[in-house]
Order: structure tokens, then C-alpha cells, then sequence
């Protein structure tokens, strides 16, 4: 296996125990935060209608870890009331509380009517609506609800909360800006009912707590989700790369491959062509004809086509030798067999069989023409300027192929035919009867 799947494994691996345990880290609440209001974090005052022409009295108290306010609500305002008012003012302009999903609020109501409900608003503050001046400017985020006493902590989902619809209506806020917003709450107050008594009450706030998390689940699995795909993307990339460079390796060796077999087959062909020729002459040997001479045989007798042979030998060729020298001999053979060649017809094959012999193959040539050709030849090797200035001839057996013959038997009779020309006095044509 190679490095870049050892490091995908391990980079799975790893994916897979983040993505598991982050899951089960969430699922534990490990990404759970709270928020306790307390008297390290907040100031806590009372309030009443005093300030609206009321002659409610309020008195707080701290008992422990609780917040008491007592009132003798009056009857002189016109909605007499009071609250607990908690204030975030030393944290610049509120606390941000928009990250908590809920809050726990832990209140002891103490009213002359069983089930009667408190009041409890988180204020926020934001410069397009609120104004330093005019507490009444913070939003009212708002719930209401009858707690009771002696009921412990109750949690309420932060989107219970409403906004007061007079406090839109007098502050003409924009829908927009009509919902619920925790982003700066800069106050919370805890207030009486909307229907009391001028009477005594007891608000005791024992504990006040706001619950969120860290990491939403959403959050948790986008994450998750993105590593997911980084780590993919990343995979890909660099299997393409390697793909690529595995392709490109295919691609040279293939080319090499193709070089390399080209090189053999030209070579292939060098050496055919060597196997085929005569060194000396040019012209082809024996065993370029071999297997053309048995097909075009076959073809003949098939086709009822004459096919005749004319079998040379140069007249006293061992003079010249002796008398020029091998080296010049080998010069007479060399132009003997260009002058073949050049009066050849096209379909003819010229083929040196050894020595100072050569054959003519004529396919589709009787007897008769065969030996015209022939004797056309021996004219022209008769009369030719030879290089060497001395006069050559040559004698020449001509046969036509039989039907039922081996091509050892052809070959052979068109010899016979030149040895009886050598017998008959040489520089001459001589003919093997058909039949
Ligand atoms: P004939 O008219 O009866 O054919 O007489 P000839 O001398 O041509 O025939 P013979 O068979 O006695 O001699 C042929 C000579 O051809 C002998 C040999 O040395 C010579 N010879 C054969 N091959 C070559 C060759 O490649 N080069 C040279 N220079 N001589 C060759
Ligand atoms: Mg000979
Ligand atoms: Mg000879």
C-alpha cells in the first residue's frame, strides 16, 4: 500500500473518532454553558410606581442566596406595581444572552391570590430604538407566568418571550425589529402582576440562571461535515495527482515499447531484406522466390496461366576470371544483373541462382514468347559494352511450366535446355519442348 493510502486511513481514523466523540462529548452536554445571575455579576434594586405619582413602599432584602422584596403596594398610582430590577451595567452595554436557548428561574411568589402571576422582562438594548436617557427605551422582552412558592427551578424556553405590543406601538419600532432580541440585555426585572391588590407582596427570587450551549447540534454537524469534505477534497486532489503521474509513467513506457518495437521491426526488415538479396548483384537470390514461386505456381495452374522460366549462364566466365581477376569478374557479374534487370519486364523476376547463373521468372508467358525474350537477351548481352571492354555472352535454356511438374522438375528442364545451348556451341537459346 502506498504512503497516500496509509495517510487516508489514518486521516479517516481520526475523522471518525473526532466526529464520534465530539457527538458523544455534545450529547454529555459538554457544550453546555450556563449563566448564573448572582450578586458577583449583577446589581440588584427595587422599583416601584413611586416615580409615577404611586405610594407603593418596597423594601429588598438578601437573604443568603436570595434576592427579597417586599412591597405594600399602594393605591394612589394607576398600575401600582414593583419588580426586582437586575442590572448588567458594569458589562459595557448589557450581556448577550441571544447564544441561550432557555432560562431557569427559580421564584417564590408570595400574593394574597393563589396562582397569581409575576412578570419577568429581559430589557435590551440597541441604539435604534433605545436612548440613554429613557429606561423605558430598552425592549420588553416579556413573560408572565404564575410560579407559585416553594415550586423550585422552572425552565422556560427563551422563545416564550414576547415583545410588550404598547411598547411597539409607543416607540413605533419597525417590524423588522418587532421580535424578541437578547443580543444586549442591559436589565432583568422581575415584577408584579398585571391585576394586584394594594396589598402586601413578596417576590423571592432564589436563583436566576441561563442555559446554552457552546455548539449547536447544527453547528456541530456542519463542522463535522466540512472536515468531512476538506479531508475528501484533499484525497482527491492527490489521487489525481498520482493518477496522473501513474498515467504519464503508462504513457512513456508505452511510448518506449513503441520506439523499441519499431527499432526491432526495422531491423526485422533490414534483415529480411539482406536474407533476400544477393550481395553482390543486388538482384534477389533463391530464397527470395521460394515461397512465391510455389504460389504463383499454384495460381497459374489454377488459373490456366502459362508461366515459363529462362535459365542464364554466362559463356566461359571462369576466363574472365583468370584472365581480369576475381575483382573484375565480380564487376561483370554486378552489371550483368543491372542489364537483366533493366530489360526485364515489369512482372518478370530476376534472381541470381549462383555463381555466374541466373533465372528469369515470366509469369503469364508461353513457351513462344519466352523464348523470343530470350533471345532479345542474348542479343543484348552479345552486343552490350561491357565496362571491361571485352565482349560477353551468355547462353540461355528456356522452359514452360507443366501442369503436373515440381518445381525442382521445371528448374531442371530449362537446364537441361541451357546445357544442350552450352553443347550446341554456346551463345545460344535453346528451348524444353512443352510436352
Ligand atoms: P561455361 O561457358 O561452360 O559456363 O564455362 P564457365 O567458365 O562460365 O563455367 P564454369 O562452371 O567452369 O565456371 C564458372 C566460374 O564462375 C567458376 C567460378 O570461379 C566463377 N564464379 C562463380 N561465382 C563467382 C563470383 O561470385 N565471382 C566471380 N568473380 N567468379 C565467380
Ligand atoms: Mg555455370
Ligand atoms: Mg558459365
Amino acid at each position: 500500500m502506498d504512503r497516500l493510502r496509509l495517510r487516508l486511513r489514518y486521516t479517516a481514523y481520526i475523522l471518525l473518532s473526532f466526529s464520534f466523540f465530539s457527538y458523544l462529548f455534545y450529547m454529555l452536554g459538554g457544550f453546555n454553558k450556563e449563566f448564573v445571575v448572582s450578586a458577583k455579576n449583577a446589581a440588584f434594586s427595587s422599583i416601584d410606581d413611586t416615580t409615577q405619582g404611586g405610594d407603593t413602599q418596597t423594601y429588598l432584602d438578601i437573604d443568603g442566596e436570595s434576592i427579597v422584596l417586599n412591597c405594600e403596594l399602594g393605591k394612589a398610582g394607576q398600575w401600582p406595581f414593583c419588580e426586582i430590577a437586575i442590572n448588567f451595567t458594569n458589562i459595557a452595554r448589557g450581556i448577550d444572552l441571544s447564544t441561550y436557548h432557555s432560562v431557569g428561574i427559580d421564584v417564590d411568589y408570595f400574593s394574597p391570590v393563589d396562582d397569581e402571576r409575576i412578570r419577568v422582562y429581559l430589557r435590551n438594548y440597541d441604539p435604534s430604538y433605545s436612548s440613554e436617557n429613557d429606561p423605558i427605551s430598552l425592549k420588553f422582552n416579556a413573560i408572565e407566568y404564575a410560579p407559585g412558592a416553594g415550586n423550585g427551578l422552572l425552565v422556560i424556553p427563551m422563545d416564550s418571550f414576547q415583545v410588550l405590543s404598547w411598547w411597539i406601538a409607543e416607540y413605533a419600532i419597525p417590524i423588522e425589529k418587532a421580535g424578541p432580541e437578547f443580543s444586549q440585555i442591559q436589565t432583568i426585572e422581575i415584577a408584579t402582576g398585571s391585576f394586584v391588590k394594594p396589598t402586601n407582596y413578596t417576590i423571592r427570587l432564589n436563583k436566576l440562571v441561563f442555559y446554552g450551549q457552546w455548539i449547536s447540534e447544527s453547528t456541530l454537524l456542519r463542522i463535522n461535515m466540512m472536515l468531512w469534505i476538506s479531508a475528501a477534497v484533499v484525497f482527491l486532489y492527490f489521487e489525481r495527482r498520482r493518477l496522473n503521474f501513474q498515467l504519464q509513467q503508462v504513457v512513456a513506457k508505452a511510448d518506449f515499447l513503441k520506439d523499441a518495437n519499431k527499432n526491432l521491426y526495422q531491423k526485422s526488415m533490414k534483415f529480411e531484406e539482406l536474407a533476400f538479396t544477393d550481395n553482390l548483384t543486388g538482384t534477389q537470390n533463391r530464397h527470395a522466390v521460394d515461397s512465391w514461386l510455389s504460389e504463383i505456381l499454384d495460381f497459374s495452374r489454377l488459373n490456366c496461366h502459362s508461366f515459363s522460366i529462362i535459365y542464364i549462364d554466362i559463356d566461359h566466365f571462369k576466363r574472365i576470371n583468370d584472365q581480369f581477376g576475381h575483382h573484375c569478374g565480380d564487376e561483370v557479374l554486378k552489371e550483368f544483373g543491372r542489364v537483366l534487370n533493366l530489360r526485364a519486364r515489369k512482372t518478370d523476376v530476376v534472381v541470381r541462382w549462383g555463381g555466374e547463373e541466373f533465372i528469369i521468372f515470366c509469369p503469364a508467358t508461353n513457351l513462344r514468347s519466352a523464348q523470343e525474350f530470350a533471345e532479345q537477351l542474348r542479343n543484348i548481352v552479345e552486343h552490350y559494352h561491357w565496362s571491361l571492354g571485352t565482349t560477353i555472352t551468355c547462353s540461355l535454356g528456356v522452359a514452360e511450366y507443366r501442369i503436373d511438374e515440381s518445381v525442382d522438375e521445371f528448374i531442371s528442364r530449362a537446364d537441361s535446355a541451357l546445357y544442350l545451348a552450352k553443347e550446341q556451341g554456346r551463345n545460344r537459346v535453346e528451348i524444353s519442348p512443352v510436352s
